[in-house]
């Protein structure tokens, strides 16, 4: 298929996971469930990246990452703050209540796809009684389901009134690459240094073939999840092809360029529709995905040119997003068509 802007899972794996999904496969026999030298050392690559002692699995998709880090987090009657958005409500089939045994979503309405400080206070205080499921975890996504990014001192006061209050910081770093690519600080900064308690740092949209890697940066914490991920049939018997591929993207901070190169190619069709009087750019691209309204016959005609996007992610609207293999000239094709049924 030709590259198209429906998702960034739609790109396969990078030359650089790809050479190390072979390689685990060429070096023989192994030891299975994670004790393989693949593993290890990617494993102590992650700790260096963050420098910091964290507790790192790996589970198959982003999904069992979320549900099952925040099931860690909580007990039945506790809720987790998250944004109305935000994929652990919209896109996870009830799978963090599922896991947590009923821990309940309290979603809070803010602007560009982010919680405030404000909005989870209002959250935890609007009751404390015992007939309501007490707050115990907030959740980010970094960047956001709506293409935007929290910044270092967004996510430190989020940190801030949650240690005031008592809560556990998670994120969903599906895309934290990106995140990290746009704001260009140290992941440390947006996590551990910030605050954050638990990372499911995201790989499959970032040029793995599958595979995301949960992040404890509290060791109490991570305490039994290996259990959880083995219970949830998260445990890869042959997890040297989860782990493996990672080095590609850890050496040489290829994470970090793959995921600058697909933020750049949102900027560059920003840059190329931004001034058309047809759309409505719907939230400031910051990471590696444009949303956009615009009218129905040209969503139609860009169809039916053969441009395949989502309508149901997020806030509606037209959702455009980049990945790590988006080539220059596919976003100034989308980009042609569009001015062209702009200006019929
Ligand atoms: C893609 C994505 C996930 C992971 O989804 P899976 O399909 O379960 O891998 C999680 N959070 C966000 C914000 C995502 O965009």
């Amino acid at each position: 298929m030709n590259q198209q802007f429906a998702s960034d899972n739609y790109a396969g794996m990078c030359p650089e996971a790809s050479h190390y999904f072979l390689q685990a496969n060429q070096s023989g026999h192994e030891l299975a469930y994670g004790e393989d030298v693949w593993t290890t050392k990617v494993c102590d690559h992650i700790r260096e990246l963050f420098q910091t002692d964290c507790q790192v699995f790996f589970v198959f998709n982003g999904t069992a990452a979320n549900s099952l880090s925040l099931a860690s987090l909580c007990q039945s009657y506790h809720s987790v703050i998250c944004h109305e958005l935000a994929h652990i409500e919209t896109d996870e089939c009830g799978g963090p209540e599922f896991f947590s045994n009923g821990s309940k979503l309290l979603t809070g309405k803010g602007d560009n796809g982010k919680l405030t400080p404000d909005i989870i206070e209002q959250l935890v205080i609007r009751r404390t009684d015992v007939h309501y499921p007490k707050p115990k975890v907030v959740s980010l996504t970094q960047s956001t389901e709506v293409g935007t990014v929290y910044s270092v001192e967004e996510v430190r006061a989020i940190a801030a009134i949650a240690k005031r209050r008592h809560l556990k910081v998670h994120m969903d770093g599906a895309r934290f690459a990106n995140a990290v690519a746009s704001l260009d600080v140290h992941p440390s900064e947006i996590t551990w240094r910030a605050g954050v308690d638990v990372l499911c740092f995201g790989g499959t949209k970032n040029g793995l073939p599958i595979g995301e890697a949960v992040v404890f940066f509290d060791n109490v914490m991570a305490e039994d999840f290996a259990y959880r991920v083995k219970q949830a049939g998260q445990l890869a018997s042959k997890m040297r092809f989860i782990s493996a591929p990672w080095l590609g993207l850890l050496e040489n901070d290829v994470w970090l360029s793959n995921a600058r190169h697909a933020n750049a190619m949102a900027t560059l069709l920003y840059e190329r529709i931004r001034h058309l009087p047809q759309l409505n750019i719907m939230f400031p691209p910051q990471a590696n995905g444009v949303f956009v309204e615009m009218p129905l016959e040209i969503s139609t005609q860009l169809r039916a040119k053969g441009w395949r996007f989502y309508q149901f992610i997020g806030a509606g609207g037209c959702r455009l997003m980049c990945a790590w293999d988006t080539q220059p000239e596919t976003v100034e094709a989308l980009a042609a068509d569009i001015v062209a049924l702009c200006t019929l």
